[in-house]
């Protein structure tokens, strides 16, 4: 047996507990202080000592990304899509006033990760999901109208398996055309704090309408959705808003596009309404991506108290080719065309 095989013999099954309820063994950690980050350490996956003083805790000074390494069957562990996650980071950083990572360290915190946790990566469709995470650690409670003096960057590693169980369970998804997620220039951050502003209006769906999420559409705009993007597809077309501060410049997002277009569709970014959306669900699909759930086929919209089958209420066709083709590149299955997988 080559040592590959038997690298990939060793892989332990997906874990059947819920997404991010497991954690890795390792973690990497650093912070900045006095204007500088410093080196940054493996350590034990546990608490990290905090004051309640602390500034994230009152002023939600805090930011996150998610991308997921591979089990490939040449024995190897790649990671998707590590630039692009890094530069968001940063992004979201710099939207928050907080100091953004260093990226060649952040980069390197997530490989050592990898490496430290690689005999703990899930065969495919699990992978080994990493949470960078950016928390203003001052403690000043009077700190509400200035940043945080000393922030802690940190990378979880939690293996999963995968996120719909069967993977192809079509969604439901309430349409919201009042509130927004969050404000109309935040969007694009990956804070917490988006999340805790969407919070009540899932939870109302969920209530409601036994909706799995809530599609945002202030003004009749459509957005996305609490935690992934969402776009329209039928058997020529995918069409999905252009990139503005107001949504979350989806990674997943970004993958299905081009290779959309690799496969002859026609993309188009472009702003559409509720009432456009409605109208392309009786005949064409809907979908929404993110790197957890990758792309999730929606089987009805609910809207005004009103149940709009999408595609005959199933995950449709070109929904499920979008999203083989994009798990046969993360998977090692097939081709890497646009070199998006970071060899460990
Ligand atoms: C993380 C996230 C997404 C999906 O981004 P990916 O990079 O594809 O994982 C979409 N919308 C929101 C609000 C998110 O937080």
């Amino acid at each position: 047996m080559s040592t590959a095989t038997a690298t990939a013999a060793r892989a332990p099954a997906p874990p059947t507990a819920p997404f991010g309820t497991v954690f890795a063994r390792r973690m990497a950690i650093t912070w900045h202080r006095g204007g500088s980050w410093g080196p940054s350490e493996l350590r034990d996956t546990g608490p990290i000592p905090m004051h309640p003083g602390a500034h994230v805790l009152h002023y939600s000074s805090a930011c996150f990304e998610g991308l997921k390494a591979f089990r490939h069957p040449d024995g190897k562990a790649r990671v998707f899509r590590l630039d692009r996650h890094v530069a968001r980071m940063c992004q979201s950083a710099r939207l928050l006033c907080l100091p953004p990572p260093d990226p060649a360290q952040l980069e390197a915190m997530v490989l050592d990760v990898v490496r430290e946790c690689r005999d703990e990566i899930p065969a495919f469709p699990g992978a080994l999901y990493l949470r960078p995470t950016l928390i203003g650690t001052e403690v000043n409670i009077g700190a509400a109208g200035t940043p945080p003096s000393e922030v802690c960057l940190y990378v979880l590693a939690s293996p999963v398996g995968d996120y719909f169980g069967a993977g192809l369970q079509p969604v439901r998804v309430a349409v919201e055309d009042e509130h927004p997620r969050t404000t109309a220039d935040f969007g694009m951050a990956k804070a917490g704090a988006n999340y805790a502003s969407a919070l009540r209006h899932v939870m109302q769906a969920r209530a409601e309408h036994e909706a799995a999420t809530v599609l945002f559409c202030p003004g009749g705009d459509v957005q996305e959705t609490g935690a992934s993007n969402f776009m329209l597809l039928d058997d020529q077309r995918l069409v999905t808003k252009p990139l503005s501060g107001a949504f979350l410049h989806g990674v997943t997002r970004d993958s299905v596009l081009r290779l959309a277009a690799h496969l002859g569709y026609t993309v188009e970014e472009r702003d559409f309404t509720v009432d456009e959306m409605l109208d392309w669900c009786g005949r064409g699909e809907a979908a929404l991506s993110g790197t957890a759930a990758v792309l999730a086929g929606v089987g009805t919209l609910i809207h005004h108290g009103r149940e709009v089958q999408v595609g005959g209420g199933q995950v449709g066709p070109n929904t499920r080719r979008l999203r083989e083709a994009l798990t046969a590149i993360q998977s090692g299955e097939a081709e890497d065309p646009f070199g998006w997988l970071r060899e460990v």
